[in-house]
């Protein structure tokens, strides 16, 4: 006796074998993964944390009330100061264990939090500050953190436009000619100081971990899809001299403001610049 199977039937059958092989593969596969998750007890699954970025949402530290950290990398955190308009600045690691600060909260009171948390994680660590503007969310802590010894680098042009605007603030105690910008070296690892030129302020500059693949944009670049107070800034130049971060081989770019840190922030960023009113 012949079996005969019309097209359809067949059809039909075809997708009956489909449709158990791949239930049976998800069972297997559930199986498989039960039994690589029992296995090792005692052994953690989780890699080695490497200069790769860890992924969002990130690891939060919180050290105050409106004050909180994400380690975007093993040993780099962004430390956020969550006032009504929300400031980044960031703590790396460096290869020969001293930490290097890049900006502080908007106040001392956040800066001694941060700094308290900073002697508690690191013990009596080096703990140097580089400055990337003269506004309050760059270094209004800056006379707290010289008042505990630590060497706060900054440009020219900062301590300039600090003094020409009356700042109650503490300037850089080591400055350096912004066109010429500034190389530090810890051991293995160095760090670039880079002034592309005007953009949010005048004095602005950006900060290279290029070990790291690490930016941190700061003012200039925008993590939140806007543009925030142009009072201080050359909106001419600010887009040309955004482009200029475009040399930098970056994995994470972190803005002033806002959580965005993937580095196409700077081509936002330039968007909306030329989108302004
Ligand atoms: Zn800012």
């Amino acid at each position: 006796m012949r079996i005969v199977l019309s097209a359809g039937k067949l059809a039909s059958c075809v997708k009956e074998v489909v449709m158990s092989g791949r239930k049976l593969f998800i069972v297997s596969l559930v199986i498989g993964l039960l039994i690589v998750g029992c296995s090792q007890p005692g052994q953690s699954v989780e890699p080695v944390p490497t200069y790769e970025t860890f992924g969002d949402p990130y690891k939060r530290i919180d050290i105050a009330a409106d004050l909180y950290l994400r380690e975007v990398q093993n040993g780099a955190y962004v430390i956020t100061q969550d006032t009504e308009f929300a400031a980044n600045s960031l703590l790396v690691e460096m290869a020969d264990s001293t930490l290097v600060l890049v900006d502080t909260p908007y106040t001392i009171d956040a800066t001694r939090e941060l700094h308290g948390w900073i002697i508690e994680q690191y013990g009596d660590r080096k703990l140097i500050e580089i400055n990337t503007g003269f506004h309050d969310d760059n270094l209004a802590g800056n006379s707290y953190l010289i008042s505990r010894g630590v060497t706060v680098f900054g440009a020219d042009l900062t301590a300039d436009l600090l003094k020409e605007h009356n700042s109650p603030n503490a300037p850089p105690t080591n400055l350096y000619p912004i066109d010429e910008g500034l190389e530090l070296t810890f051991g293995s690892e160095i760090v670039r100081v880079y002034y592309p030129g005007p953009t949010h302020t005048l004095d602005n500059v950006v900060v290279y971990f290029p070990d790291r693949h690490l930016l941190f944009g700061g003012c200039m670049v925008s993590g939140w899809g806007g543009i925030g107070s142009t009072d201080d800034a050359d909106l001419d130049a600010w887009p040309v001299s955004l482009k200029s971060l475009e040399q930098f081989d970056a994995d994470l770019a972190i803005p002033g403001h806002g959580d965005n840190f993937n580095p196409e922030n700077i081509a936002e960023t330039i968007e909306a610049l030329e989108n302004l009113e």
